[in-house]
């Protein structure tokens, strides 16, 4: 077994296999299938991960490894596995599957170090050199060890470890700790001391008094001692020194344990199932239906519960934007230190000491976004998607893939169920939950037993009939009012597709455009510049109409600045929480300005859909939603039931306490079906009746759709590998599945890229992966010349 099996960092679909390699004796003992390692590729020196070791490779004069990067896998085999699957499922190189799995740190370049963790004596060299220095580097503890294996073996026994030197600060830290032996060993030590050794009884007696570790600097404070004054005591192995990691904590705050609350009938008869599934180790998945305040996460927390009594782990994936302290309070507080937390917005430091958490077991639950449904958990017991519907569970660039398919296959893999909840679930999911293909779970009351808050619909037009040439409705201004009175608070929400401010000339019409993009420029109110949402591109404004010079350049439609400031010129007594992405930018400003609102620092939290989800504020009884059809002109087949999802989530922020709620909807379009049954809570006909167009126009869940997108510089060029791409799919297809396009995309152009889209619509094609894969190797000296082709299954961006 001397060979291993490699795949290469190289993005390149011509280099998309393994590679054969020769270990090098120094590895033998050592390398496993799961590490990183550095390999000579043509002239050049780059690293890999090896997927297996093999006695024989039918290639001749391979080419050895060069150095291994991990002392332990960063990969397990299931990880190894689910990496491939993945990388033929959504047409992705396998290097980039694998490199999604893993946090930034491990991508980056690094030096490493070794160093001791406890007083245990060492070979006699190593011995000398670590009392040196505290870290001496990795080749030299090599050298003196003289093998792999023999670092491997003082690393894996515990009494050394590896330290990543890593450019960015994403370094880990280390505190000393000192541990007393067995009380009765320290009483007796006492005994024996000389009473002239005043300090070092001190020591024996603050230990039996407090039998735990101490971190050796407070323990020198405390007792006004140093290091000589424990060395005695140290040499009498009475103490012991231990160095342990200290990571760097996000959530500083301690949390009160929760217990376990009654659960009613409804989540009783809901958690059955899911209680038998993990019983049984058996996989099943589950689609949790239940509106919003019926109790989801206490059903999910029991679950988890059980799960870890089971000496198994949990992984729970919620959006991004829900991944709010309130919600991690919830699992930490139930599980305290078992959770791990996997967050976008941590440093890259922080997400490494989250990651290794679950890489060293450290921890039993992981609570996080997308990334986290990749967490390195071996014994698997539970994998739970809340608010399953969202968007973000879907990753926009390679590997383009969705974590309900990642999640499901890994419950496969760990005979454990699955469950996906939501107040409002995609329509391919009910539509499985109908088809028992999930096993369908239904909550239908709130646990406060309030009902749902009444949603009234404000015809914009009419308004606009009537002399109201605001943003603002006469309804909602008064109820507005009404609620600063009762010093209530309020919601309001804009959505910001459709939002964004343009420049227009009211003589001739000109609507300043990026030069690289065909998409209008949004105009910035702070900087006083446009600026292009694609590609960056970024202009002052200008004073003239660069088409006819004339001055009257006006600003259409409404972005949040634009809001908040009509909202205060309407009503200037109220205090304003401005929430977008330009006021959330900062590290931690979404949170700050979330703790400002739930102290009531202001009366009014205004945003886009940041806002819309898992938040819980006692006393907000009014939500408004400014312009609820600004999604449905979109050019997507979800627009409407985008829509629908968006106001019953937001109006599920109303009420959920003591104070009843209220809703007000605004828009220029009141009739239509998913504004009118969102606000009567009626997913059940919404679904009947999408499912109705979506079978007319053949759409999911109907239908599988795949979206080629095809890029270059020169329109004619990208047009013309259009036409083949399609023609050589038509040969491969099955009867019943089609090709849409060559069609331009809805955005023609980003970045001085002409952008043409082919769409597939099949039933079942189990070689449609192949077919396309085959395709991009046809087009190889193409794509070398800088054509750009995009292949995304389950598209959720169309434009
Ligand atoms: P969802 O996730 O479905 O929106 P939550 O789990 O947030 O609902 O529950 C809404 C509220 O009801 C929370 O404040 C929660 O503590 C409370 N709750 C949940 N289950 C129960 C129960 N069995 N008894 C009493 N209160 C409950
Ligand atoms: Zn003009
Ligand atoms: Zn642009």
């Amino acid at each position: 077994m001397n060979i291993a099996k490699v795949i290469v960092d190289v993005p390149s679909s011509v280099v998309n296999q393994t590679f054969d390699y020769r270990i090098p004796e120094k590895f033998q003992e050592m390398l496993k299938p799961g590490m990183r390692v550095v390999i000579p590729f043509g002239p050049r020196k780059i690293t890999g991960f090896v997927i297996k070791r093999i006695h024989e490779s039918s290639y001749e004069n391979l080419r050895e490894i060069m150095d291994v990067l991990d002392i332990t896998p960063v990969l397990t085999d299931e990880l190894l596995q689910l990496g491939r699957w993945l990388a033929e499922k959504t047409v992705s190189l396998y290097i980039s599957t694998y490199q999604a799995m893993l946090p930034q740190v491990l991508k980056a370049k690094y030096s490493k170090e070794i160093i001791r963790l406890t007083d245990i004596p060492l070979p006699n060299v190593l011995e000398q050199k670590l009392q040196q220095k505290n870290a001496i580097s990795f080749e030299e503890a090599l050298a003196v060890l003289g093998s792999y294996k023999n670092l491997q073996y003082y690393i894996e026994k515990g009494d050394l470890a590896v330290q990543y030197v890593v450019a960015s600060k994403a370094t880990k830290r280390y505190k000393t700790l000192v541990y007393p032996s067995s009380p009765e060993h320290l009483k007796e030590g006492l005994k024996k001391t000389n009473n002239r050794a005043i300090r070092q009884k001190e020591i024996l007696q603050f230990f039996i008094q407090h039998p735990y570790p101490i971190d050796q600097t407070e323990l020198y404070q405390q007792l006004q001692i140093n290091r000589s004054n424990l060395k005695a005591l140290i040499d009498k192995e009475l103490l012991t020194l231990k160095k342990v990691e200290v990571y760097r904590n996000p959530y500083e705050e301690e949390f009160k344990k929760t217990k376990n609350l009654q659960l009613t009938d409804e989540q009783e008869l809901a958690i059955r199932p899911i209680n038998n599934s993990i019983e049984n180790n058996v996989h099943k998945t589950f689609l949790l239906y239940g509106v919003t305040g019926s109790g989801k996460t206490e059903i999910y927390l029991q679950a988890i519960e059980k799960v870890i009594h089971k000496g198994k782990e949990a992984i729970v994936l919620v959006p991004e934007i829900s991944l709010t302290p309130q919600m991690v309070k919830r699992f930490k507080g139930r599980f305290g230190s078992n959770v791990a937390v996997l967050h976008s917005a941590l440093s890259v430091g922080e997400k490494y000491d989250e990651w290794r958490k679950i890489h060293r077991k450290e921890v039993k639950v992981v609570v996080g976004a997308r990334s986290a449904i990749f967490a390195p958990f071996e014994n698997l017991g539970i994998i739970i998607i809340d608010e399953e519907h969202e968007t973000t569970y879907k990753q926009e660039e390679s590997p383009r893939y969705h974590a309900r398919d990642v999640a499901i296959k890994r419950g496969e893999y760990n005979d454990c169920p699955v469950i996906l909840g939501s107040a409002t679930p995609t329509l391919e999911s009910y539509a499985r939950g109908k088809k028992d293909v999930y096993h369908l779970l239904k909550l239908t009351k709130r646990t406060n037993e309030k009902p749902m808050p009444q949603v009234d619909i404000i015809d914009m037009r009419k308004e606009l009939h009537e002399g109201n040439r605001t943003m603002f409705s006469r309804a909602l201004t008064e109820k507005i009012k009404a609620c600063l009175i009762k010093q209530e608070q309020i919601v309001l929400l804009l959505n910001r597709r459709g939002y964004s401010t343009f420049a227009l000339c009211r003589d001739c019409g000109h609507v300043e455009e990026c030069p690289n993009c065909d998409i209008s420029l949004t105009f910035h109110k702070g900087e006083n510049a446009l600026k292009c949402h694609y590609c960056g591109h970024e202009q002052p404004m200008p004073i003239y109409c660069p088409n006819c010079e004339s001055t009257s350049i006006r600003f259409f439609g409404t972005g949040t600045e634009r809001v908040e400031e009509a909202l205060t010129k309407l009503i200037p007594e109220a205090k304003i929480i401005r929430m977008d992405v330009d006021t959330t930018r900062k590290k931690g400003a979404h949170e700050r300005l979330l703790k400002r609102f739930a102290e009531k620092e202001a009366d009014i939290l205004l945003g886009t859909q940041m806002i819309a989800k898992g938040l819980d504020f006692e006393n907000v009884t009014l939500v408004g939603v400014l312009a609820a059809d600004s999604m449905l002109h979109l050019p997507d087949f979800r627009s409407s039931e985008k829509t629908f999802q968006l106001i019953t989530q937001v109006s599920g922020r109303a009420g959920r306490h003591e104070l009843t709620g209220e809703v007000i909807v605004q828009t220029y379009t009141p009739d239509h079906y998913s504004i009118e049954l969102a606000s009567k809570y009626d997913f059940e006909t919404f679904f009947n009746h999408e499912m109705q167009i979506r079978k007319t126009f053949l759409y999911p869940p109907y239908v599988f759709l795949a979206l080629i997108t095809i890029s270059h510089e020169n329109e004619q060029n990208v047009y013309s590998v259009a036409q083949q791409i399609r023609s050589k799919l038509e040969n491969k297809l099955h009867d019943g599945s089609f090709i849409l396009g060559p069609s331009p995309s809805p955005i023609a152009r980003i970045k001085n890229r002409y952008r043409y889209q082919l769409m597939i619509k099949y039933r079942h094609e189990p070689y449609l992966q192949q077919s396309i894969n085959k395709i991009l190797e046809d087009f190889q000296d193409e794509r070398r010349r800088d054509l750009q082709i995009l292949i995304d299954f389950n598209p959720y961006q169309l434009m």
